[in-house]
């Protein structure tokens, strides 16, 4: 289980020049149309849907093509700087800035995302692990309610 979290906070957005920094450094090349991609990715402090971000790609006037913003969001979702949220029905996406595992609150009336730091289910883990003799690979935990600035 991954608990390297412990410095960050809970209300850590990621910032273009840091996901860049990290995934020229992973050996992916940067080009114009990918760093356009992921400042308006990061950006997004709520969460998304492909097609949102290509609906506000497009009232932007930015010209990014349907295959690419699909790539895009593959490659930053295999590299971590991209989560996955639940929202009721739908899938969305997150931007996260938070590295390694952790698990996300949702406001399902806004769709504002807090990154959790931690993950606050690894003693129950462990404990069905040692309970069950099976080996734990992975887990999801996901989180919604209405954010205080909602409740007003
Ligand atoms: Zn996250
Ligand atoms: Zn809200
Ligand atoms: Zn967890």
């Amino acid at each position: 289980m991954n608990s390297t979290n412990s410095n960050t906070n809970n209300h850590s957005a990621s910032t273009a020049p840091a996901v860049l920094r990290g995934l020229a450094s992973r050996g992916y090349s940067i080009t114009g149309q990918r760093r356009c991609l992921v400042e308006f990715i990061v950006s997004h402090s709520r969460h998304f849907t492909a097609e949102d971000l290509l609906n506000d790609l497009r009232d932007e006037g930015v010209k990014v093509g349907r295959a690419t913003v699909f790539r895009t969001l593959d490659l930053l979702e295999r590299t971590g700087y991209v989560g996955r949220v639940r929202d009721g029905e739908r899938m969305a996406y997150t931007a996260c800035g938070m590295e390694g595992h952790h698990h996300h609150l949702v406001c399902s009336s806004c769709g504002q995302v807090l990154h959790l730091e931690g993950c606050p289910v690894a003693g129950m883990l462990e404990e069905i692990q040692s309970r069950t003799g099976y080996r734990i690979q992975h887990h999801s935990l996901e989180v919604a309610g209405v954010c205080p600035s909602c409740q007003r």
